[in-house]
């Protein structure tokens, strides 16, 4: 798609978000954290017995590996160019991010791209529902690995909703630290 057909519907910097919406975004974070917590019985994993902070610091690393990795990879198969980052200020807290720096990409695939690290939010519930392991440190890994992916993406969760909001035909880029929107010059 060719910049000059298109015009700015919308600019979102997650950075000026208004402070409400910073504090629902974390809020749901905390939600979807307790959800994915409360199917502990469910999954069958038995609660570690001693604090489990230190499963939270060794999980924490793969999360953030894996998810950036999922987007990476969804961009590359898109676009072909992909850059990773971290930002101190994000506006909701210090944050690794995965762009694609000045790629305008239709509405879906830039859903499909912002969904992709859930996709192992799934697997790795699947694999404690379907197995039902009975080691206690690899059940809870695996249910920390999806607590902390799933909120972790919530920022996401929040593009695509936004996303969805409009029309089919827009197109986005993702700037790292926000996302702006077009649409073709002369549709609505
Ligand atoms: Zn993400």
């Amino acid at each position: 798609m060719e910049r000059e057909s298109l015009e700015i519907i919308r600019t979102i910097e997650t950075k000026k978000l208004p402070k409400r919406t910073k504090i629902g975004i974390n809020l749901v974070s905390i939600g979807l954290l307790l959800l994915v917590f409360s199917t502990r019985g469910l999954l069958g994993v038995a609660k570690l017995e001693y604090p489990s902070s230190l499963l939270i610091i060794l999980i924490i690393v793969p999360v953030i590996v894996l998810h950036e990795l999922s987007h990476g990879i969804a961009f590359k198969l898109y676009t072909g160019i992909v850059k990773f980052g971290f930002i101190l200020r994000s506006g909701l807290g210090p944050a690794f991010y995965t762009t694609c720096p000045k790629c305008l990409m239709p509405r879906n695939r830039m859903i499909l791209a912002c969904l992709a690290p859930q996709v192992l939010t799934v697997i790795a519930l699947l694999i404690l529902a379907i197995t039902q392991i009975s080691n206690i440190w690899l059940a809870n890994s695996l249910l920390f690995f999806a607590a902390f992916n799933l909120a972790g993406g919530c920022a996401d969760l929040f593009m695509i909703y936004l996303m969805a909001r409009e029309n089919s035909r827009i197109f986005v880029e993702d700037t790292g630290t926000g996302a702006i929107f077009y649409r073709e010059k002369g549709t609505v």
